[in-house]
């Protein structure tokens, strides 16, 4: 996922790549716990950003914050310039253009795969006709290597694996600029973990879509993103490049933490 961004001409002369979003100062309590506390997190457009952390550092919320489910007590999230996210500013969620892919997939169990991926669709302001609808998710499915005829299957008769696809499916069909995957390989067992992972990330990389990976597997981290950031109680405590983060990991603790990947 290295191949980055729309490149802006500065005043320079330099070629720059675009910034997609800009987390500033995010801070959030619930009730006396303060869990994120000033977190600052700039993403380069059509960049991969792995978040990695112990449980209970504020991975999540970090995401929520981003998605719209939450709002920051203080700080501020920019997404393309606009202020999504601040004092008096609060965009609504599917108002952001953000794909969210939570760690079971969670997808309607009661729904086909059709219908789950077409909900997002119809969602998304209910333009497209009934045959738009059935070619796109044609469309989508193929682009996450699921034959078109998985279409009738309730979720229950998929995989693991397929399910996430399609929980990715239905995230890309309202066309998102940014999309958020909560720990989505978590569940899967190593083999298949592996290949689900090859295959959202190819093809989120050639959809050129900014992609946020929360997760556990240090491994997964290096190996998925451009940019590193390790959470640490509430705090982005170091983020870089893989190699950077890797090689001259900010304190002991992040050492300790990254040294589980090897
Ligand atoms: P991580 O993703 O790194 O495991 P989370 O962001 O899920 O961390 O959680 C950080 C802390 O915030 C945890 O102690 C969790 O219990 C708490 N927390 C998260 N969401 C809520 C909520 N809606 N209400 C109360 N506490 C919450």
């Amino acid at each position: 996922m290295t191949e980055v961004s729309t490149p802006l001409c500065t005043f320079s002369g330099h070629w720059e790549p675009a910034t997609y979003l800009q987390a500033r100062g995010l801070s959030k309590s619930f009730g006396s716990q303060q869990v994120l506390k000033g977190v600052d997190l700039s993403m380069v457009e059509g960049s991969t950003t792995a978040i990695v952390g112990p449980s209970g550092s504020g991975k999540t919320t970090l995401l929520r914050l981003i998605a719209g489910f939450q709002q920051p007590d203080a700080g501020m999230i920019e997404l393309k310039d606009k202020v999504v996210a601040g004092p008096g500013v609060r965009v609504p969620a599917h108002k952001r253009a953000i794909g969210y892919v939570a760690q079971d997939g969670a997808l309607f169990p009661h729904l086909t795969v059709a219908q789950n991926i077409s909900f997002g669709l119809k969602g998304a302001g209910g333009r497209v006709g009934r045959r738009g609808i059935e070619l796109k998710i044609a469309a989508l499915l193929d682009m996450v290597s699921l034959p078109a005829g998985m279409g009738g299957r309730r979720p229950h008769e998929l995989s693991g694996g397929q399910q996430q696809r399609v929980a990715l499916a239905r995230a890309l069909a309202r066309e998102p600029k940014l999309i958020l995957l909560d720990e989505p390989f978590s569940a899967l067992d190593a083999g298949l973990r592996v290949a689900t992972r090859k295959a959202v990330g190819d093809v989120l990389s050639e959809a050129g879509i900014t992609t946020i990976l929360v997760t556990h597997d240090q491994g997964e981290a290096l190996s998925f993103a451009d940019q590193v950031a390790v959470m640490r109680d509430g705090k982005l405590v170091q983020t870089g490049t893989p190699f950077s983060v890797y090689t001259m990991p900010s304190d002991r603790e992040a050492a300790e933490f990254l040294g589980d990947a090897v």
